[in-house]
């Protein structure tokens, strides 16, 4: 296995179009203004964005003569979609997304019968460089702008509302930035993002702040720049290692900032927000999935406000790593319970068409050209190899 280079800085590309959703409102109004329109058109297409209304013939409270140039000046088509695909009956859908400059990045929306979960993608792959990811083995090509993650929410939103996924209309409830990327080496637009989500409708999608899931593999100043935002979103931290020694390797960024540290800034955004965060653990067969790791990590955990969520691992191209056996899991839950830390074991939806998280590198090919890869994990269920499912 190569061993990759961490990578904080985006390469910089060519900047998509400018969007509504790249905006304040105040900009949105001014821009509205130039185009020698009255402000309020900006409210107008802010509303027709966030309900997923993408032909500007049914913007029918705008002129007929301006729909196409308002559109056009902020509502520029910034996600191109390539291809669906399905599973679990449909309920399980990924979408793979052309932006701008060819660049692919893909979402996952799960429905359930409580919830629909979006997994969107903030950076079109990813420079945290952990060895059992797929979007991490492509390296990161560039960060995606705010604009370009909200379409993803809203496209998902509108795909709900519209009775596309299999049990009738429903609504959008979840997000969780366990796409492609890491969203906290991408910060602003992700925290622009986060606003879009929160507000609620028409300038905003209105989700709780709790339905939405912040993954990070441990940036801890932008965890502690989070904490001060006052945002009480879900924070779900990837350690996959309660030691060093072994996170070094399958964390890269943990050469950077240690399991202490990234803790220490969860446990922060936790006092905070008064509310639990999530660690992730992927269970890697003679890896990390020792009795006596289940048991460090129980004792590293036990006195803190933290959930863990063991996903078993998705075996990803050329890896020479495989998930871990189901005793071996059941083991590692039984001991982190004993140790009295709440636990869970994520579902795989989608892993038959690699929308399971870390197996976005997906696309290699659209229309028989190499692409950059994508990535789009999973799912933010538990399904217990026991008990409790995961709520988040
Ligand atoms: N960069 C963010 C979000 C990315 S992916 C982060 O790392 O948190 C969401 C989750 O999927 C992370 O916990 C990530 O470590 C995990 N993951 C990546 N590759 C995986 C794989 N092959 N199998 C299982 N989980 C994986």
């Amino acid at each position: 296995m190569t061993v990759l280079p961490l990578v904080f800085e985006a390469p910089r590309r060519t900047k998509p179009p400018r969007h509504l959703a790249d905006l304040t409102r105040a900009e949105a109004r001014a821009a509205v203004v130039e185009l020698g329109q009255p402000a309020f058109r900006a409210d107008q297409l802010a509303r027709h964005f966030y309900a997923g209304v993408t032909d500007p013939e049914q913007m029918t409270d705008l002129p007929a003569a301006s729909r196409a140039e308002l559109t056009e000046a902020l509502l520029p088509g910034l996600l191109t979609p390539v291809r669906h695909q399905s599973a679990d009956g449909g309920r399980t859908r990924k979408t793979l997304w052309r932006l701008h400059d060819g660049a692919l990045v893909e979402s996952v929306l799960m429905r359930y019968p409580e919830r629909a979960t979006v997994c969107i993608s903030s950076q079109a792959g990813c420079g945290m460089a952990c060895p059992f990811c797929a979007t991490g083995q492509s390296g990161l090509t560039r960060n995606l702008s705010a604009a370009e993650i909200i379409g993803q929410a809203v496209a998902a939103a509108a795909a709900m509302a519209n009775g596309e996924i299999p049990g009738g209309p429903g609504r959008l409830s979840n997000v969780v930035f366990m796409g492609m990327g890491e969203p906290l080496a991408n910060y602003a637009r992700v925290r622009k993002t986060l606003d879009a989500l929160l507000t609620p409708a028409p300038h905003g999608l209105g989700l709780a702040q709790r339905s939405v899931t912040v993954s990070t593999v441990g940036v801890v100043p932008a965890i502690r720049k989070l904490t001060e935002e006052g945002l009480n979103v879900t924070l779900a931290v990837s350690l996959h290692a309660p030691d060093d020694e072994l996170r070094d390797e399958l964390v890269p960024i943990n050469t950077r900032w240690k399991v202490d540290e990234v803790l220490g800034a969860a446990d922060d955004f936790a006092r905070r927000t008064g509310r639990r965060y999530s660690i992730e653990y992927a269970l890697i067969r003679d890896i990390n999935d020792q009795p006596f790791r289940a048991d460090l990590l129980g004792k590293l955990l036990a006195k803190r406000l933290a959930h863990v969520n063991l996903i078993p691992l998705n075996p990803t191209p050329g890896s020479k790593w495989d998930a871990s056996p189901l005793p071996a899991q059941r083991e590692f839950v039984a001991r982190l319970r004993a140790a009295g830390v709440p636990t869970t074991v994520r579902d795989t939806r989608g892993s038959d068409i690699d929308g399971a998280c870390g197996q976005l590198a997906a696309a290699d090919q659209v229309d028989g050209v190499p692409s950059v890869a994508v990535p789009v994990p999973t799912v933010e269920d538990a399904v217990p190899l026991g008990a409790e499912s995961d709520q988040d």
